[in-house]
């Protein structure tokens, strides 16, 4: 089952093979690892460097609650130790086939250790009954995340434990740094009440005082009736603009927006690039709440 290059074993004592996802494991020399989705990549590479070659599942534009894997995905999983979930829908559906095509694959749980909440209600207060998966738009919850990626890299990869707690450390660090630099971006918040598509920000507010009102409805458009009322609900709070993000149907935020005169903001809560997307996030929240 595992596919070997002889390029990248002839090169596999000086540095990590890129352009290839061909890896032998077998070797250990980097640690093939897979995850859900983009951002898990850059908290397993920001503990790893490069000791670890990470596939992700959902790639970008894809939607991490209905995503499904393509053949090629399923072949570069075999190639992997190590599978960090996170809690994303598709992982009950899809996981149990990982492991029918990689039965020797470590599973880890990145969400051990954090107590999940319902999935943002509707607009009534009503909870979905769903756990809320979005736990890595949490600066604070990233944090334990990352504590426990670094405990299964130890575990799978010992030998460079010393790396993996320089890593460790220095991603805690900027994740302290990014949370004073939000907190000192929204102290200029006016409005705490925003509007979004798709609730993805249960603990992002949380963590900094929001309040997130969500359009989608138990992953669904709301019907015309429903519409109707979160257009009552967006006029009472005086909402000015409503999240969206690439992934869903913006057609509900715009009638929304529209309705009302407020403005739609496209946000991207899935980028590779964790540390400063979750700035860029920051700011796009801070400009549409602090006028
Ligand atoms: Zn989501």
């Amino acid at each position: 089952m595992i596919k070997k290059c002889a390029f990248c074993l002839l090169l596999l004592t000086t540095h990590a093979c890129t352009g290839s996802n061909i890896q032998s494991y077998s070797d250990v020399e980097v640690l093939s690892v897979s995850v859900s989705i983009l951002p898990q990549a850059y908290f397993v590479e920001r503990v790893g460097g490069e000791h670890v070659a990470v596939n992700v599942m959902v790639g970008p534009g894809d939607e991490p609650h209905s995503y499904e894997p393509t053949p090629s995905q399923m072949r570069a999983l075999t190639q992997s130790k190590v599978y960090f979930i996170i809690g994303v829908e598709f992982e009950k559906t899809w996981m149990p086939r990982f492991l029918a095509v990689s039965p020797d694959l470590h599973v880890v749980d990145t969400a051990a250790g954090i107590e999940r909440m319902p999935m943002a209600a509707a607009y009534d207060g009503e909870a979905a009954g769903e756990l809320d998966p979005h736990i890595w738009l949490s600066p604070a919850l990233v944090k334990v995340q990352a504590q426990n990626i670094y405990d299964a890299l130890v575990d799978a990869d010992p030998a460079h434990t010393v790396d993996y707690h320089a890593g460790l450390e220095s991603f805690l660090s900027d994740i302290d740094q990014l949370d004073a630099s939000i907190r000192s971006t929204f102290s200029i918040i006016k409005i705490n009440k925003f509007m979004t598509f798709h609730p993805a920000w249960g603990y992002f507010a949380r963590d900094y005082g929001l309040a997130m009102i969500p359009i989608e409805i138990g992953g669904q458009e709301p019907s015309a009736e429903e519409l109707a009322r979160m257009i009552d609900l967006a006029r009472q709070y005086d909402i000015r603009f409503i999240f969206t993000q690439k992934e869903f149907s913006s057609k509900s935020a715009e009638a929304i927006a529209e309705e009302i005169g407020a403005q739609v903001v496209l946000v991207d809560p899935l980028a590779r690039d964790w540390l400063s997307n979750m700035q860029t996030l920051a700011n796009a929240f801070a400009r549409a709440l602090g006028q």
